[in-house]
């Protein structure tokens, strides 16, 4: 079960900044979450806690505030932790998977021998927005014979949809808005 009052805590923590990183933006700064040890420890709990006894074997992080969630969440669930990247960042031989952006396209890669085939699979990270990041995260996963059991953000943008571009999958998220 979920702790209403370490939810509570953790959502009085994240900081509204508008018109970041441009105009008509509201981003959701998470660095006061990350700055209160108590906090960033209930965050970690609260997003493993409905992933425990689900054989996960592999937590993948997006860049970048993915990472910083998806390390500690793998070590709750005691497996391994799988960076997915922005191109050209991954030294080894790479995945890619291109996706939409309001303006033009952008791009996820994941080293080719992260994930095996039939690996029970987490992906991580702080926001859910459009879900278009995440969704060509799943993409990546999907392509390496990974086997998604599923997603886990801190925050959701409700208004964006993003659940909606991925409904085969379960998505927790802590915080929504
Ligand atoms: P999307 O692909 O639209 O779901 O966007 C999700 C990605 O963009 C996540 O990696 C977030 O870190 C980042 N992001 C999108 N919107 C915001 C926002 N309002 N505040 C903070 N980060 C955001």
């Amino acid at each position: 079960m979920e702790s209403k009052d370490s939810v509570d805590s953790i959502a009085d923590r994240i900081r509204d900044v508008p018109d970041f990183p441009k105009k008509g933006i509201l981003f959701k700064d998470i660095t006061p979450v990350l700055s209160d040890i108590d906090t960033l420890r209930a965050s970690v709990k609260e997003m493993a806690a409905p992933f425990m006894d689900l054989e996960i074997d592999v937590v993948v992080g997006i860049e970048s505030r993915g990472f910083i969630f998806g390390a500690p969440i793998a070590d709750v669930l005691n497996c391994s932790f799988v960076p997915v990247r922005k191109p050209g960042k991954l030294p080894w031989k790479t995945e890619s998977v291109s996706y939409e952006l309001e303006y033009g396209t952008d791009a996820l890669e994941i080293h080719e021998d992260a994930i095996t085939e039939g690996q029970n699979v987490l992906i991580v990270d702080d926001l859910l927005a459009t879900g278009g990041t995440a969704e060509a995260t799943c993409k990546l996963v999907s392509k390496l014979g990974g086997n998604i059991k599923g997603l886990s953000l801190l925050i959701e943008l409700e208004g964006l949809n993003g659940r909606k571009r991925l409904n085969q999958y379960n998505v927790h998220s802590l915080v929504q808005y």
